[in-house]
């Protein structure tokens, strides 16, 4: 087993309750609660990828680069990119890294999925009670968020896991010797945590950390559910195959709309 699964190397720089950061307050609504923690939790996985993307003073290069990683993998899985033509390809993984930063940074910054309008007033907190009757409800509608909000935050979601399974398999020795690998787990159990409470992944996309994951709950890190063992919500849209000449991630990052093609063509 990896030394990053240990319990030994397993603790974190700060002490205290996770689910304090993760909770949503009771006045905000949830999609707002979401974008918030996505822009947060971006900035948080941006700091951890810089250590291994800055170039290294003895080597010259970064520790992520193409050599190092000719493909972007965790352990035994292999994420891989599609092509044009909708067919999976290998791409190195600071290749891919890249192009998840650049296609989240898009999607955080597009106008029409994150709405950045002043409020003079809070938007109205919609009830429990019509949300249930309202068969036109979705998450986020009360603060003008899009229908496909939900499906495209957790495609984002499941691609910033992706970047942080990387760096756990391939450069976690990195984080260890400079004594940063607290600040990862922490960073990443802010991660879990939020992405378990609204259900944001599905248990296949946590399967490469899931002996970390298990291991803090175990340790009462993160709670556990009781849909747990059962079904969990899981991430269901598909790579619109076709739709221009977008290239994405396999499985289903949501990638197909036409907006997103500039920033991946480099
Ligand atoms: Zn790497």
């Amino acid at each position: 087993m990896p030394l990053f699964f240990r319990g030994e190397y397993a603790g974190f720089i700060v002490k205290g309750n996770f689910m304090t950061l993760a909770a949503k307050p009771h006045l905000v609504e949830e999609g707002e609660w979401l974008a918030h923690q996505i822009v947060e939790q971006n900035r948080l996985l941006s700091g951890m990828l810089r250590c291994v993307q800055e170039k290294d003073r003895t080597t010259g290069r970064p520790t992520c680069n193409e050599h190092s990683c000719p493909s972007m993998s965790a352990g035994p899985t292999t994420y891989t990119w599609i092509d044009t033509k909708g067919n999976p390809i290998n791409l190195p993984a600071p290749t891919y890294i890249k192009h998840i930063q650049t296609w989240v940074s898009g999607k955080v910054q597009d106008q029409a999925l994150f709405p950045t309008d002043n409020f003079t007033t809070a938007p109205p907190l919609p009830r429990a009670s019509d949300v249930k009757a309202d068969p036109a409800h979705y998450l986020g509608r009360t603060s003008g968020f899009p229908q496909r909000f939900e499906s495209e935050v957790k495609n984002m979601y499941k691609q910033m896991l992706r970047c942080y399974a990387h760096l756990y398999w391939q450069h976690w020795l990195v984080f260890w010797e400079l004594g940063g690998h607290r600040e990862l787990n922490t960073c990443f159990v802010h991660f879990m945590n939020v992405g378990r409470a609204y259900r944001l992944l599905g248990e296949k996309d946590i399967e490469p950390m899931a002996p970390l994951v298990d291991l803090w709950i175990k340790e009462g890190v993160l709670p556990k559910y009781e849909e747990e063992g059962g079904s969990v919500a899981s991430p269901t849209s598909v790579p619109e195959r076709g739709a221009s000449t977008v290239v994405g991630p396999t499985s289903g990052a949501g990638v197909g709309n036409a907006g997103t093609a500039a920033a991946w063509s480099d």
